[in-house]
């Protein structure tokens, strides 16, 4: 089945960011915190927003949510937000990689013009569509300089600077950019901050090792797309193919990298050094290449975007094979350019749909799992004591509530939804009543 043949879904009605004050004791039907057990009928005393307590029964004053499944905030580790104004995916289903990067650039280069007077325009649109589909960390891939995110409340963001030099001249400019992107850091309200040296056909390999030292030494995570098509496995082993002309045409071609065969095992090992490494799609990973992550998942990994894998045709992703061997998945949403939309529950949905696993696994990687690859892990993705309180609630369709006896994980993931929200407990802003 590839379900990214029909139309492109659109926000559910009702969809959105609600903000309650603290403090306030909540209760929803459900309270999936991501560790320890499920609490039917469950309740959290939130204060300063954050968690102090949960469990059942607190208090018989508490705030109802309602018939809803109430879930830590969605962490979505990948995201390019300025293609967040793309009303649909870029090419067709089925487009070769190499195809639709032609026409990412032909795109990019129509908007230089376009987006000069907002450019900051895909950022905020993507933000708020992220946040009213119950996105509450957001790791955002920025070829951009850091001016064009607006401030914004949430999601909150983890913002990877992309490093694109395939060049060694290339890479000298795209450190100084990134050089002026730290400079920047300081005074933005971000969650935290990484590189992104984009891929094995777009970074030169002394700019992959410029940006493993930057990680080591500066403590922060990578991110880099691997193995992602045919046409990129067939560069690296022979130097020929769609992506090799690309470059050539581009005049971004640098013989001496590609002169001998590489796999993608020896752009592993190049990152082995850094401080913690997401792997994005690595849709055309090797066994040995599996066993790599498996046995490096201290610091490595892996990042499949279900929709945007279907968009493209791939080959079935091995993701039950993946989780049983040991490599930590989690998912992302990628962009507007090849998925249809920046939902990040939708991505678990279609992967409940398409793959054999115990929905808490697939839970676990857009909440828990995805804030340890970002290194969030000790506040994020789980609602614990000191959590920050901003939660993902999940209202099933009204002819499948989650009852005693019903698996919330599976109501929300394999059920009909009624609507998802955002849901921020803050101190300082006016109550709002529940609906
Ligand atoms: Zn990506």
């Amino acid at each position: 089945m590839n379900r990214s043949d029909s139309a492109p879904t659109s926000s559910a009605p009702g969809d959105g960011v609600r903000r309650i004050a603290a403090p306030v004791v909540l209760q929803a039907r459900w309270v999936l915190p991501m560790q320890g057990d499920a609490l039917p009928d469950g309740q959290l005393r939130v204060e300063q927003g954050r968690v102090v307590e949960l469990g059942r029964r607190l208090t018989t004053r508490a705030l109802d949510l309602g018939s809803c499944v109430l879930l830590p905030g969605l962490v979505n580790p990948h995201c390019h937000l300025e293609f967040s104004t793309l009303r649909q995916p870029l090419g067709h289903p089925g487009v070769s990689f190499p195809d639709w990067v032609q026409q990412v650039i032909q795109w990019r280069s129509s908007q230089q013009a376009s987006s000069a007077a907002e450019p900051q325009a895909p950022w905020r649109q993507g933000l708020e569509e992220a946040a009213a589909r119950g996105t509450a960390v957001l790791g955002e891939i920025l070829s951009h300089p850091a001016q064009h995110i607006p401030p914004a409340e949430w999601p909150r963001l983890v913002v990877f600077f992309e490093l694109l030099g395939p060049t060694p001249t290339r890479a000298e400019e795209a450190k100084a950019r990134a050089e002026a992107f730290f400079r920047h850091v300081p005074d933005r309200r971000w969650l935290g901050w990484g590189l992104s040296p984009h891929a094995p056909y777009t970074v030169h390999p002394r700019l992959l090792a410029w940006a493993v030292a930057q990680s080591r030494q500066r403590r922060v995570p990578l991110q880099f797309h691997l193995a992602e098509s045919p046409a990129e496995l067939e560069l690296l082993r022979r130097g020929t193919g769609p992506l090799a002309e690309l470059l050539r045409r581009a005049g971004a071609w640098c013989p001496d990298v590609f002169a001998s065969p590489v796999r993608p095992l020896e752009w592993l090992q190049a990152m082995q050094k850094a401080h913690r490494v997401l792997v994005v799609h690595g849709n055309y990973l090797s066994a040995e290449e599996h066993r790599y992550l498996a046995g490096q998942r201290k610091r490595f990994s892996l990042v499949f975007c279900p929709r945007t894998h279907a968009y493209f045709r791939h080959e079935k992703y091995p993701l039950a094979e993946l989780v049983a061997q040991g490599v930590r998945v989690v998912l992302g949403t990628d962009s507007r350019a090849s998925s249809p939309d920046l939902a990040l529950l939708e991505e678990a949905r279609f992967a409940a749909a398409e793959h054999r696993l115990d929905p808490h696994v697939l839970l676990r990687m857009i909440t828990r799992d995805a804030a340890r690859a970002l290194g969030l892990e000790s506040t994020w993705g789980r609602i614990v004591p000191g959590a920050p309180a901003m939660f993902t609630l999940v209202y099933p369709a009204e002819d499948t509530p989650p009852r005693p006896g019903t698996e919330a994980a599976e109501a929300i993931l394999h059920g009909k939804l009624r609507r998802v929200e955002l849901l921020v407990c803050t101190a300082e802003c006016s109550p709002t009543t529940p609906r």
